[in-house]
């Protein structure tokens, strides 16, 4: 597979950019090689620059549920663009969004669109510290909430990649205030509330991570986490940035059946266009400007583009059977890869929950980032480079979720099956 054009595209890029990219994970550090530069995508697929057809699990990182190229989604921005890009004030596919959106998750009263997950994570910490009027949160291990200076400790997705302990340019005074315990650990958090209890303004959470790897929440796990940040008057503030409208249209949330005091999303209520998200109890949310003295505001936020590609994407989502056919591809795909590593004899761990999925190439059951940092990530870059080479873009990172969405047929699951098996022969070979 000649990939020329991207190379050419790379290195010019590198001339123009801090690795040539506009976020780290793409630029294939982890993985080892060059990136890829898409021109295409439509469906399940991509394009490169170089007229290669690749079967994309990346899905741009959880926002392309209905695949690439919708033609409900584009119809519906392009209407929108037609009408004017951006007007820095109200239009009623704000409200329209925010409707769906309020109607889908139960827990959320009031809601607030900004541009990104980062922003949604963001500015929930800062309601959170004003409500409670308590200065620390609680974060997991290789929990990822987007790069907000507070956040950045001890993150995943990139951080996790590139090994980071935490970034330079977070100085102590913003990471101080940030405490971190394992994912899955309860107890650990029981002590922290324990010993701090009175200045824990909040517990952020992947409900199922997704940035160190997918890793699902143990039996009680979640419902600890309400029950613990409840009795000591702090918000529980779920991160549903990549499960909001993926695992089911209410989110993990509907799933465990919790109502936390604030959800952040992202991702899927966008359609692939930039927007984030932040709402909860109307008392909480109440506090936000202009209603209330917490200031956060945006020039593009509820930009009519985007609302129209939200709206679309939801309107698609809600249709019958969407969600079963997305946990049916799910499991096709995260079934299919555990027994062809098994018949190659190669040690896979595949978590996965409805459409996410990711399999990491270790012995033992991986429960939280201490054990998915002891998959060898080199077996997963000789083993990515072997599916990129059959045809199939996976995540360039072993600590990534991998995506299916509704264009994904079974026959194209089966497809990058079948190379899947080859390339876990010759990893089991080499
Ligand atoms: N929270 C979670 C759970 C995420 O997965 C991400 C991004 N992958 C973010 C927040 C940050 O979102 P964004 O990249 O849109 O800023």
């Amino acid at each position: 597979m000649e990939r020329t054009r991207s190379k050419e595209l790379y290195a010019e890029a590198l001339r123009l950019m801090p690795g040539g990219v506009n976020s780290p994970v793409r630029a294939f550090r982890a993985v080892g090689g060059e990136p890829v530069f898409f021109a295409r995508g439509e469906g399940p697929y991509v394009w490169d620059v170089d007229g290669n057809r690749y079967i994309d699990f990346v899905a741009s990182w959880g926002p392309l549920i209905l695949g690439h190229a919708h033609p409900a989604v584009v119809e519906a921005v392009c209407r929108a663009a037609r009408q004017g890009m951006t007007f820095g004030a109200p239009t009623e596919a704000e409200s329209t969004l925010a409707r769906m959106i309020l109607e889908a998750f139960p827990a959320m009263e009031r809601v607030r669109f900004v541009n990104s997950g980062t922003e949604a994570a963001m500015s929930a910490l800062r309601l959170a510290r004003a409500y409670t009027s308590r200065p620390k949160v609680v974060k997991m291990q290789g929990g990822y909430h987007g790069h907000a200076d507070a956040l950045l400790v001890q993150a995943g997705s990139g951080v996790a990649t590139f090994g980071l302990p935490d970034s330079p340019g977070v100085t102590e005074g913003m990471a101080r205030d940030t405490l971190v315990v394992p994912y899955n650990d309860l107890a650990a958090v029981e002590a922290l509330f324990a010993q701090i209890g009175d200045e824990i303004a909040a517990v952020i959470v992947e409900p199922v991570a997704g940035n160190m790897g997918v890793v699902l929440p143990q039996e009680g796990y979640l419902e600890g986490l309400r029950r613990l940040t409840q009795e000591h008057g702090a918000l529980l503030i779920l991160d549903e940035v990549i499960t909001g409208f993926r695992l089911a249209y209410g989110g993990a949330q509907t799933l465990w059946g919790l109502a936390p005091d604030l959800t952040c999303l992202g991702k899927v209520i966008g359609g692939g266009l930039p927007v984030g998200a932040y709402g909860g109890r109307a008392e909480v949310m109440a506090l936000v400007a202009p209603e209330g003295p917490v200031y956060q505001a945006g020039t593009l936020s509820g930009n009519p583009l985007a609302m129209a590609a939200g709206i679309a994407t939801l309107e698609e989502l809600r249709k019958p059977g969407a969600y079963e056919r997305l946990a049916a591809l799910g499991r096709r795909w995260a079934q299919g890869l555990a027994a062809r590593a098994k018949e190659a004899g190669i040690p896979l761990q595949v978590n996965a929950i409805g459409s996410m999925m990711t399999a990491f190439f270790t012995e033992e059951p991986v429960r939280d980032y201490a054990s998915a940092k002891r998959s060898d990530a080199a077996r997963y870059a000789r083993f990515f480079h072997a599916m990129l080479q059959r045809g199939v873009y996976l995540a360039p990172s072993q600590f990534e979720a991998s995506f299916v969405s509704l264009a994904h047929t079974p026959e194209v699951v089966d497809a990058a099956l079948e190379a899947a098996g080859e390339a876990f022969r010759n990893l089991a070979a080499s």
